[in-house]
């Protein structure tokens, strides 16, 4: 295991993982780098969760892939980490992401499209009405739990969640 460690700090370097900042690790994960550490890609949270939005990369550690489904914050995978890489510290923070919609949006390009809209319960997406012309997407990030429905129905892959860059002292 020591020579693991070794491996993975060479890796991941020491502030984290080194080119993986847009890679969304599964809910109630470590810091980057604690989870870098902690989690041996056994696959226990993979075969766990019911949504199989759960994969192992190519640097063995999990992460989420939402082109197949959404997180229903089950706590499922969190159960199944018998290593401590996935750890409720705060029930009510499951991650901290970033959503935003790109230009290749199809309704910013003036097609009808209201896909996303219809997946997002919490409602962070609204489209406004505007007479004679196609609604337009809009995010109410404070709203968005990140849970990854609006992502695999989106025609254009114009929806992109990423950790959220975290800021000093916070
Ligand atoms: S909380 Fe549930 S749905 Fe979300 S990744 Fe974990 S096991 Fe899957
Ligand atoms: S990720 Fe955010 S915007 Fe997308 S469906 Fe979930 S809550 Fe809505
Ligand atoms: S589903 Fe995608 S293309 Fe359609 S309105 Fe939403 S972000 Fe735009």
């Amino acid at each position: 295991m020591e020579q693991e460690l070794s491996r993975r700090t060479l890796l991941f370097g020491h502030s984290g993982l080194t080119g993986q900042d847009d890679v969304i690790r599964p809910p109630w994960a470590l810091t980057p780098e604690d989870f870098a550490k902690k989690c041996t890609g056994c696959g226990e949270c993979v075969s766990a969760c019911p949504e199989k939005i759960l994969k192992i990369d190519t640097h063995n550690l999990a992460k989420v892939d939402f082109s197949q489904g959404e997180c229903t914050f089950c706590r499922d995978c969190v159960a199944s980490c018998r290593d401590g890489a996935l750890v409720m510290l705060d029930p009510e923070t499951p991650w901290l992401l970033d959503i935003s919609i790109e230009g290749k949006c199809l309704a910013m390009k003036g097609v009808e499209c209201r896909a996303c809209d219809d997946q997002c319960e919490p409602r962070a997406i609204r489209f406004k009405l505007t007479p004679a012309a196609v609604a337009m997407p809009q995010l109410n990030e404070q709203e968005c739990t990140g849970c990854g429905a609006c992502i695999s129905v989106c025609p254009s892959e114009a929806i992109v969640l990423k950790p959220a860059i975290q800021k000093e002292g916070e």
